[in-house]
Order: structure tokens, then sequence, then C-alpha cells
């Protein structure tokens, strides 16, 4: 059997500026790091107690207690790094920081309340008033909202760019420049960006690159080894892909951690609860089979589509009719579990379709076993107004449709059938 593994101490064997090699034999499988995506995702990060449960414990618990004064003492120095309060860590939610990391190929995990909390502190962390962010236009409703009214609050500059043209980011990005942020594919148009060209421009610049790579999830790309510094993800979506919890990740070279985001997360309080972290343990264990489920199923669905008369243009990474198809190709494994798509009738078709579909359900969430579709316009975009919709290209015709895991011929006729006029 030959085993293809790009990794090496945990981190992308690129990224650490090695060729990937073909691995035949003589791996030693008690170094995680050495493992494959599915073995990571199902056993990266278990710490068993001394019961030796199989699944992971859940430590349903805030406080630790010391067997000694001098314990404690080292425990608060710095000394003995085992647990001192839930907000500065906990053994549950280590495990899920761990199984994450191992996945990412990443020097460290940060685990975070939401997905939110997780693009906030990556990026407050580093900023000062005065400071400078370039980012894509192209956002997340939340994402967007941060970058262009609570950071200049703070005193942080932000440009937008159109993050598919290069001369733009080598226009905007400046010496003073802090770090650039991008969302690729972007929710809801799909865009991508080029992450090693953006990365490149920017280190030149002296600024990080932190991506949000909730859209491809890291079973479909991997940013770190494109020169990505930070990649932020929601927990939310792919990672518990059950509808159930919130939560969110921070992955970064360790001195990143260290130097400024434990210190700026640990006393602003965006914990990830150990409940939610136990289900989001249990929800990495499949998200490969999931993720890649979904991809097969979304791709159908979306060339499906593509044929139906009612429907004026499909927006997914792997139809040869997406503008950037070829990057998206070069960046992702697969086209990933989202597809947009604009009715030729507006907002008034758009809604119709949405209240003739008997299984997709009408939902702003995304990453779900259960296919959910939402009208960007009026929900998920609504609150960014109508100039900046027009700037990132959200029609009134809009519907972004997250593929779930039902069998993908229900889903097709389903949405047949509502198109039907
Ligand atoms: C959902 C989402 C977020 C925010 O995640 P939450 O867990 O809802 O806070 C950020 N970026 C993108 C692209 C998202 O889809």
């Amino acid at each position: 059997m030959v085993i293809v593994a790009a990794w090496a101490d945990g981190r992308p064997l690129a990224f650490l500026g090695c060729k990937a090699e073909i691995m035949t034999k003589n791996r030693d499988l008690s170094n995680p790091a050495l493992w494959g995506d599915a073995t990571r995702l199902v056993r990266g990060g278990t710490e068993r107690s001394h019961h030796g449960e199989t699944s992971e414990a859940m430590y349903l618990n805030s406080g630790f207690v010391y067997p000694d004064a001098e314990t404690a003492e080292r425990r608060f120095s710095g000394e003995d790094d085992g647990y001192v309060y839930a907000r500065y860590g906990n053994p549950t939610v280590s495990m899920f920081e761990e199984r994450l990391r191992l996945l990412e190929g990443s020097e460290s995990c940060y685990g975070t309340a939401s997905g939110m909390a997780s693009v906030w502190g990556a990026l407050a962390c580093q900023v000062k008033a005065g400071d400078h962010i370039v980012s894509a236009r192209a956002l997340f409703g939340s994402c967007f909202q941060v970058l262009t009214n609570i950071l200049p609050r703070f005193g942080v500059k932000t440009t937008l760019v159109d993050g598919s043209n290069l001369d733009a980011w080598r226009e905007a990005i400046t010496p003073g420049t802090k770090c650039v942020f991008i969302e690729t594919p972007s929710n809801p148009m799909l865009e991508a960006i080029d992450i090693a060209a953006v990365a490149e421009i920017a280190h030149k610049a002296g600024a990080r690159v932190v991506v949000d790579n909730i859209f491809a999830t890291p079973v479909l790309q991997k940013p770190l080894t494109m020169g990505a510094d930070v990649i932020v993800y929601s927990g939310t979506k792919h990672m518990d892909g059950q509808g159930r919890v919130l939560g969110g990740a921070i992955m970064s070279t360790e001195q990143f951690k260290e130097e400024e985001l434990k210190p700026f997360l640990r006393h602003t309080g965006p914990s990830l609860s150990p409940f939610n972290a136990w289900v989001l343990l249990k929800g990495l264990e499949t998200m490969k089979l999931r993720v890649n489920a979904q991809s097969a199923s979304a791709l159908r669905v979306a060339q499906m589509l593509e044929e139906n008369a009612g429907v004026k243009r499909v927006l997914y990474p792997f139809l040869d009719s997406h503008p950037q198809t070829a990057l998206c190709r070069k960046q992702m494994s697969a086209g990933g579990t989202m597809i947009t798509f604009e009715l030729k009738g507006g907002k008034a078709d758009a809604f119709r379709m949405l209240k003739k579909l008997e299984i997709i359900d009408i939902s702003n969430n995304l990453g779900d076993a259960k296919s959910l579709i939402t009208h960007p316009a009026t929900t998920t975009h609504r609150n960014i107004g109508p100039e900046a919709r027009a700037m990132m290209g959200i029609t009134d015709g809009m519907c972004r449709l997250s593929v779930g895991l039902e069998d993908v011929e229900d889903l097709m006729d389903d949405l047949k059938a509502a198109l039907a006029r």
C-alpha cells in the first residue's frame, strides 16, 4: 500500500519548505503527525482518563483544585502547565484543539466560543489604534461589520479590495499594513482568492495573512501550505455539521498564540464551552466523510441547476463556468458543500421557490447534514445594506444552498419541482 503523507511534526512539509514525500513503510505510528487525515480526525488528541473510556470524556467543570498551595503557585507562575480555570483551558477543549491542530498541521490551535469570536480574536489581538488591515471585500456579513464598523471605532484603518485582483492587493498593502484578511471561497459569492499570491505580497510588506477557511473546511483546503499565517474557523458549520452548537478555532504558530492570541483571549473571555468542544470533537470524527460526500452531491446539484431554465447563473467552485475554477481546483481538493445561484425572476421568484421546497429547509446555517437554503439579501447580508450588497454582487434573486447528506436524487427533485413555474 502506498500512502501519500505530506506531514512531519504536525506541520505540512511544504510549510517547512520540504517536498511532500511518499512514505510506504517504517512510519512511526506512535506519532500522530504521521497519520493520515481520517485517522487524525478519529483519534487525534484523545486523552483517556484512568477509567479508560472509549469516547472522549466531557469535563464539565469551570474550576480545578490543587493538591497544595505550592502547586497552585507553580500553575499560576507557568512553571506547571496544568489547568487553572476553564476560561484559560479545559481538558475536553484541549482534546478538540489538539485534534483540529493535527488535521490542519499547524503549530497551535485555540478553541473559541464561535466563528466570530475567532475572527475577532485573530484580528483584534494583533492590532492597535493607527494600524491598517486590508481585506477582500467579499465577506460574511459579521466579518464585514467587524472590518468596516467595529475595528475602525478603535482607530484601526481598514481597506477593502476586490480579492481576485492582485494589483488591487499590491496597491492597498503598504509597509504600514499589519495584516490582511481573506475569505476563500467567500460567502455567499464563492469568489476565490489566490492565497499564495496574496501571501507573497503581504509578506513582502511585513503583513500577516489571516484566512477564513470556513467554507472550504480543513478537509478540502490547507491555507498554511500556501503561506497563510493564521486560519480562523467556525466550528458551528462543518465541524459540528449537525446543527447543535456554536464554536470556533484559531490556528497559528506557537509564538503568535503565546505572545498575541492567548493574552488577548484569556482576558477578554470568548472561551469555548467544554460541552460544545465535546460535540465538536465527535463531529470531527466524521467530518472528512461528510464534507467529501456533501461536496460530491453539491457538484451534481450545481450541474443540474445550471441546466434549469429558471436559473440565471450558478456559482460553484468546481463548475467550468466559475470564473476562477482553475484557481479553485489548485487550492481545493473538491468544490465544497456550498452553491449560490441566481433566479431569473429576482426576489419574488426566489421566495416562491423557497416556499415550494419540501425537503430542503430555509435556514441561514450551513455545513449541516440537512440541506439548508437561504436568501442572503434579506438575511445574512441584510444588515450590510444595498450598497455593500451591490459591491459584493449579491442580488435579490440569489439563493445560497448548503448541500447536506440526503440522497442527492431527492435534493435534485426537490429543487426541480420548486423551480418549475
Ligand atoms: C458562519 C461564518 C462565520 C461565523 O461563524 P459563527 O460560528 O457563526 O460565529 C464567519 N465566517 C464565515 C465565512 C462563516 O460562514
